[in-house]
Order: structure tokens, then C-alpha cells, then sequence
């Protein structure tokens, strides 16, 4: 749920672009999940192998990798745990073994200090590994559009762990993202064009014309969601507990938000510049936190009636950022001001420049 902006710089993936094969994963997106408004969802091989790898490598083997697919039953958070006997509960043959040994091995020695959201060697990575979607290979030695143009030891790296992953670990986790995405199909399907206008409108901008591009992956990053900007991509996991249900939509707004809540970044900004104050780190982080949970509230909340008994029962929905404790973490300040003074304007009581204004007065 961070943010990071990107400056593309394709050092390693210069003169790669052209004959990527993204179309064809896209159109094999499309006949599975679509078409939906909004959002384009993908479950890309290349892109879980790398986020299973940096897992692993991070975070030590999960202790039955077998039952991802469950794993969104399982009570209780999914936060990473440091986990021993990497690739334990699965079968491996002694070659397979020292494939994913060694590509763990080669994680472990490369990214596990570096962050998927805020490296850009990671971010570029990930990136090109979606467009890679419809390869099964990356090195384009079989097919020439299938040149990833990633590190000659990445490529082999993954090209050698891809059968083990394969093999073993890959349909449970494809079959884990899958089933996520057909959940929160018709949520987006009936919801996501009015959420998006809504939204663009709060931030007086516009939504993305392209859909956004989410990839669903058994392993996310340690929130459990993240957003690269540039172009703007969410990376999801489909088991993390806090994904579930209608507020998988939430977290998919919240992190669709970070690439339009700019005008409320440059307004926060100019304010502070005007009152000569200091700009307080993530007050507009904060604040896409309130305002995705307070769209999304009035559209899960339901009211449903009995029909022997005529009585009338609400179920109120519990936006993300009061469910998981976070202004607890040093947002309370936030959370008053957003709800004297930006909560006026989400009801059309106030302006964005009066309610950004007396916020930023208020600090
Ligand atoms: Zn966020």
C-alpha cells in the first residue's frame, strides 16, 4: 500500500520492446476474467516464479506450499514468516532441487537487501517479466520475441527454476489466483466504473483511459499489495487475508489511487509552502486511505430485509485502514483532520482547495 515513482531507465532492457508478446497474455486475460471495467487481471507465470523466488529467498520456504491455493481459508494473517528447509514439502528430484536451490541462492545474493517497490532494477524486472506473460522462455533462444533482454544470470536463473516451478508449485498458486480474480470479477464488474469516476473526481483528475494492470501473485511484497508507477501496475497477492472479499475491491482502489492522487500531493504542497510549515510526510497517503474506504463504505454496506419477519438489518462495511489498526501507527493526527475537514468535501459541503487548505492550517 506505498508508492514509488518511477523514472524508466531501460539500461539492461534497451532495444527489447519491440515483439513483446504482451498482447497475447493480455488476450488470454481477457477470455478468462473479461471483459471487466477498470482493471486488466493477470495471473503471469514469470511474474509469481520472481515473487515466489524473492519470497523464498527473504522469507525461507512456506511450510506446505502445496495448499496455497487455501491458504485464504486459513485464519489469521499471512504476513510473511521466517520460515527453515526451503522447498521441503515438495518432491523435488535432486536436479530439480539444486535448480531451485540455486536460484533461491542467486535471490538471496542479489535482491533480498533491495525493495519491490522501491528498486528500480526490481520494479523494471517485474515490469518486463509481465510483458513475458505468453513466453515460456526468456531468453528468446527458441523464439526471437521471446528475448527478455533481462541479465544473461537472471534469465538463466529462472529459465532453469521454471520446470521446478512448474511442476510443482505453479498450478496450485495459478489456480490461488484465479479463483481471487473470479471473486472480485463481478465486484469490479458492478462497481469499478462508478468508483472510478467517483474517485477521479475527488482528486480533480482523471481516471487512466488504458485499464490498469493488476498481477496477481500467490506472494506480494509485506503489505500485501503494491503500485509502481510508470507505467502504473498493481501487483497483488491473491492469499494474503487482508485481500479477501469485498476488500479486495478497496485494496485494488487504494492502490489504483496512488497513480491519480497527485493533485492532492501538489495541493498539500502548495499549501504548506504558502503557511511556510513543514510538508507532513504522508498525510496524502493517509488521505487516499480515508477516501478509498469511505467510497467504497456506502457500496459493500447493504440493507436487507426479512421477508417473514419484515425486520431490517445493515451490515456495515469496515474501511481497510481502521480494519488493519493503521492510523494507529501514527496517523491519528491525520485521521481528526481528514474527518473534520476532508470528510466536508467528500459530501460536497466543502471544496478540494477549502478542505485541503484548512487542513493543512490545522496541522
Ligand atoms: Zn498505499
Amino acid at each position: 500500500m506505498t508508492r514509488s515513482f518511477i523514472v524508466l531507465l531501460c539500461l539492461f532492457f534497451a532495444g527489447t520492446l519491440t515483439g513483446s508478446p504482451r498482447a497475447a497474455a493480455q488476450i488470454n486475460e481477457g477470455s478468462t476474467y473479461g471483459p471487466l471495467p477498470v482493471f486488466e487481471f493477470h495471473s503471469g507465470f514469470w511474474v509469481n516464479l520472481h515473487h515466489t523466488l524473492y519470497q523464498e529467498a527473504k522469507f525461507g520456504a512456506p511450510q506446505d506450499s502445496s495448499s496455497a491455493a487455501d491458504n485464504d481459508k486459513a485464519p489469521g494473517k499471512n504476513r510473511p514468516t521466517l520460515k527453515t528447509s526451503p522447498g521441503a514439502k515438495f518432491p523435488l528430484t535432486p536436479a530439480e532441487q539444486r535448480a531451485w536451490n540455486e536460484a533461491v541462492s542467486y535471490y538471496t545474493a542479489n535482491y533480498i537487501d533491495k525493495d519491490l517497490l522501491f528498486t528500480t532494477e526490481l520494479i523494471l524486472i517485474k515490469n518486463q517479466l509481465g510483458d513475458f506473460d505468453g513466453c515460456d522462455e526468456l531468453s528468446g533462444r527458441k523464439k526471437e520475441t521471446c528475448n527478455a533482454g533481462l541479465p544473461a544470470n537472471l534469465t538463466h536463473v529462472l529459465e532453469a527454476a521454471a520446470p521446478v516451478y512448474r511442476a510443482h508449485q505453479w498450478p496450485s498458486h495459478d489456480l490461488a489466483n484465479r479463483r481471487w480474480v473470479m471473486r472480485v470479477a463481478p465486484l469490479v464488474r458492478e462497481q469499478g466504473l462508478g468508483l472510478s469516476q467517483r474517485l477521479a473526481d475527488i482528486y480533480q483528475t482523471k481516471w487512466p483511459k488504458d485499464k490498469i494492470r493488476v498481477d496477481v501473485c500467490v506472494y506480494a511484497n509485506r503489505q500485501g499489495a503494491y503500485t509502481t508507477l510508470d507505467p502504473l501496475r498493481v501487483t497483488i497477492s491473491s492469499t494474503d487475508p487482508r485481500n479477501q472479499g469485498a476488500e479486495a475491491l478497496e485494496v485494488l482502489f487504494h492502490e489504483a489511487s496512488h497513480g491519480i492522487a497527485e493533485p492532492v500531493q501538489q495541493a498539500i504542497i502548495r499549501e504548506c509552502r504558502q503557511r511556510q510549515k513543514g510538508i507532513p510526510r504522508d498525510l496524502w497517503h493517509a488521505l487516499i486511505f480515508y477516501t478509498t474506504g469511505e467510497v467504497i463504505r456506502p457500496v459493500i454496506s447493504s440493507t436487507t430485509t426479512d421477508s417473514t419477519s419484515g425486520k431490517v438489518s445493515t451490515t456495515s462495511y469496515t474501511p481497510y485502514a481502521i480494519r488493519e489498526g493503521i492510523y494507529q501507527r501514527g496517523w491519528d493526527g491525520y485521521l481528526k483532520l481528514l474527518t473534520e475537514f476532508w470528510q466536508p468535501y467528500l459530501e460536497g459541503k466543502s471544496t478540494f482547495d477549502d478542505a485541503i487548505a484548512r487542513m493543512v492550517s490545522a496541522l
